[in-house]
C-alpha cells in the first residue's frame, strides 16, 4: 500500500514539475483534455472519474500526456523501454507534398503498430468494450485523450521526407529551432508568455472564450462525420488527418514569402509567420478539445455510464489482496496488543494490592 502510494505522488510531482518546464508537449495536451472536459455531460464527468486514478478526480487533462511520458527515461527511467511499441501511435507520415491524407497507403494498417489514425480508432472501441478490465479501459481513455490531441497538430500528419518536420530546422525569433518543435511547442510557448502572463489556465480562459464566440457556428459540423464505422463513436480522425495534410501544404511548410520550406535550406521565421499561424494553432486546439469530448460524449451515451468492466483486472486484484492483508494485519496487531495488556493488568493491580497492604499495616 504504501510503495503504491508513494509512486502515485512521486508520478504527481513528476508530472507537475514536467508541466512547469515544458511548453505545447504538455501544456497543448493539457489544453485540448481542458476544453473537451467542458463538453462533457454529467454521465460522462463521472464515467471519466471511474476510468481515471482517483488522485486525477476525474481530470482528464492530468494525464493527457502521459503517453509521452511513459516513453522517455527522464520521465520513466524504470520502463520507458517496455513502452516504445506505442510510439508510432502518435502520427502518420504522410507524402511530400501529396496535401492529401491517403489512408489505405499512409497508416501501416497490416502491422500491429499502425498509426495515430489507427491508435485512435482502436482506443476508441477498447473504452467502450466492457470486456476490457479496468486497467486497460483507463488506458484505453488516457491514449484515446492525447492521440485525439494529437491528431490535430498538423505535423503528426507532415511530410515523410522530413520526419514531420522534425529535419526541417531554421530560426524562430533568431533562435534555433525545427519546424516540429515550433508547432509542437515554441509558439504556444510565446503566446502563452508574452500574452498571458506565462499563465496557461489565462490561455485556456481565453480559448474558452473564443470557442464560444467566434466558434460558436462551427462546432456542429466540427463534431458531424458521416463516415463509414468510425462514425458510431465520431471518432472522425480520417476526416482530421486530412484536415491536417491540407494545412501543411497551405501554410504550415510555407515561409513568409510563401516558398515551401525543406530540408536543404535553413528557414527564418518570426512576426509575419507567427501573426499568420497562431490563430491556426489555437483552432486546431479548439476543435481537438470539442471533439474529444464529443467522443467521450458519444461513447457513454451508447454504452452507458454504469458500463463497468466485466472483468477483474490483475493490477485491481493485487490492490485489494494488498489492503485486506494490511487490514488483517492490523486486527492481529491490535488483537496482540489488546492480549498482552489484558495480561499484565491484574499483576499491576495485585503489586497495588500489595502496596496499599503494606501502607494499611504501617
Ligand atoms: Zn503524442
Amino acid at each position: 500500500m504504501f510503495s503504491y502510494l508513494s509512486s502515485t505522488t512521486i508520478l504527481l510531482c513528476i508530472l507537475i514539475s514536467y508541466n512547469s518546464v515544458h511548453g505545447w508537449g504538455s501544456d497543448g495536451h493539457a489544453l485540448v483534455a481542458s476544453i473537451a472536459q467542458t463538453f462533457l455531460t454529467d454521465e460522462s464527468s463521472t464515467f471519466v472519474r471511474n476510468h481515471l486514478p482517483w488522485y486525477t478526480s476525474g481530470n482528464i487533462s492530468m494525464l493527457s500526456s502521459w503517453p509521452d511520458f511513459i516513453l522517455y527515461p527522464d520521465t520513466n527511467p524504470v520502463d520507458y523501454l517496455n513502452w516504445q511499441w506505442s510510439k508510432q501511435l502518435h502520427f502518420v507520415d504522410t507524402k511530400d507534398w501529396a496535401c492529401v491524407y491517403d489512408r489505405e497507403a499512409d497508416c501501416n494498417w497490416s502491422s500491429g503498430q499502425q498509426c495515430v489514425d489507427g491508435s485512435i480508432q482502436n482506443y476508441t472501441k477498447r473504452l467502450a468494450d466492457s470486456q476490457q478490465d479496468d486497467v486497460q479501459r483507463q488506458e484505453a481513455l488516457k491514449f484515446l485523450v492525447h492521440f485525439i490531441g494529437d491528431a490535430h497538430q498538423p505535423l503528426h500528419a507532415g511530410f515523410q521526407g522530413d520526419r514531420g518536420g522534425n529535419s526541417i530546422r531554421g530560426h524562430f525569433f533568431s533562435k534555433q529551432t525545427n519546424l516540429h518543435s515550433l508547432w509542437d511547442t515554441v509558439m504556444i510557448e510565446r503566446r502563452i508568455t508574452q500574452d498571458f502572463h506565462s499563465q496557461p489556465a489565462l490561455y485556456l480562459e481565453y480559448l474558452l472564450k473564443q470557442m464560444k464566440t467566434q466558434y460558436a457556428q462551427n462546432i456542429s459540423d466540427w463534431t458531424n462525420c458521416s463516415s463509414s464505422d468510425e462514425s458510431r463513436y465520431l471518432a472522425c480522425a480520417t476526416l482530421w488527418i486530412a484536415e491536417d495534410a491540407k494545412l501543411n501544404c497551405d501554410l504550415v511548410y510555407r515561409d513568409e514569402n510563401n516558398q515551401p520550406m525543406s530540408v536543404s535550406k535553413e528557414f527564418e521565421l518570426g512576426q509575419t509567420y507567427y501573426n499568420t499561424r497562431m490563430p491556426i494553432v489555437e483552432q486546431r486546439l479548439i476543435q481537438g478539445g470539442v471533439r474529444l469530448g464529443a467522443v467521450i460524449n458519444k461513447i457513454v451515451q451508447t454504452v452507458g455510464v454504469n458500463n463497468k468492466s466485466k472483468k477483474f483486472s490483475f493490477g485491481a486484484t493485487a490492490l485489494i489482496v494488498a489492503i485486506v492483508s494490511q487490514i488483517l494485519l492490523l486486527i492481529l496487531l491490535l488483537n496482540y496488543r489488546f492480549i498482552s495488556k489484558k495480561e499484565s493488568t491484574p499483576k499491576r493491580s495485585s503489586a497495588n494490592q500489595q502496596q496499599s497492604k503494606s501502607f494499611s499495616t504501617v
